[in-house]
């Protein structure tokens, strides 16, 4: 495992600072990026995400915090951080970039949620998307629905609590082109069932190889399309998927 700087702030910090300060003997530090000047139904997802985390954090002992100011991807600033959290935005500066690359190469973690790793032509970032597998968004369905998920490793950390299929709670599901499944440093962990085609009514996904939570295994990083709405956490087993995804990042293996 290699010894992350946010390790290193946080001892630093905890032999300066009264305890008290810190949440119990929390061992590591998450920080959640999002945006309110958004989709108003990733504005809700982001809201009840920071509700979700918060008690996870209470109950498996980190500290977790918050924060609308995306100058905060700044390398000072995130050495106090292990895992950074993209919950309904993305860097929107070639130095918020810049820090988030730095940080994401020496040793840091990234948990995207659904619009977190939207791309396209425009964008013009091509770093981000070799960092997401080579992969580029490419369509939705429209209304958001209930799909059928598929486990595709049941003995992954991040998935070994989850039954081999579950129904996940309404959400709008991105395409992505090519699939990152074809891109060899991919691990797809879940995968949209293809049974749940045709999927939409206004915009309808007809075919195509769908994952929907994958890693790059070059990088210590999770990408996952759920996160529109206020339907994402009526799920126990997904909201179980959420918060393993998190303690794995904060893991070396
Ligand atoms: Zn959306």
């Amino acid at each position: 495992m290699m010894l992350k700087p946010a390790l290193l702030a946080g001892l630093v910090f905890s032999a300066i600072l009264p305890s008290a300060c810190f949440a119990g003997d929390a061992t590591f530090r998450v920080l959640a990026f999002y945006s309110t000047n958004v989709e108003f139904d990733h504005v809700e997802f982001a809201e009840q995400a920071i509700r979700f985390y918060t008690e996870a954090a209470r109950k498996d002992h980190f500290e977790f915090d918050t924060t609308t100011r995306w100058d905060d991807l700044e390398a000072k600033h995130l050495s106090q951080y292990q895992v950074v959290l993209w919950l309904n935005d993305f860097p929107h500066t070639q130095a918020q970039r810049d820090a988030f690359q730095q940080y994401m190469s020496h040793g840091g973690a990234w948990l995207g949620f659904h619009v977190a790793a939207y791309n396209d032509r425009d964008t013009k970032w091509p770093w981000f998307v070799d960092f997401l597998g080579g992969t580029v968004f490419y369509g939705n369905n429209w209304p958001p629905l209930p799909a059928k998920l598929v486990v595709d490793d049941p003995a992954h950390p991040v998935t070994h609590h989850l039954p081999t299929r579950f129904t996940a709670p309404a959400n709008e599901w991105y395409i992505w082109k090519p699939s990152p499944r074809l891109n060899k440093d991919v691990k797809v962990l879940v995968t949209l069932d293809a049974a749940n085609y045709p999927l939409g009514f206004k915009d309808t996904l007809t075919a195509g190889d769908l994952p929907v939570v994958w890693t790059n295994t070059k990088y210590k990083m999770i990408y996952m399309n759920m996160g529109h709405g206020d339907k994402i956490f009526t799920s126990s087993v997904q909201n179980r998927l959420f918060e393993d995804a998190l303690l794995w990042l904060t893991r070396g293996d």
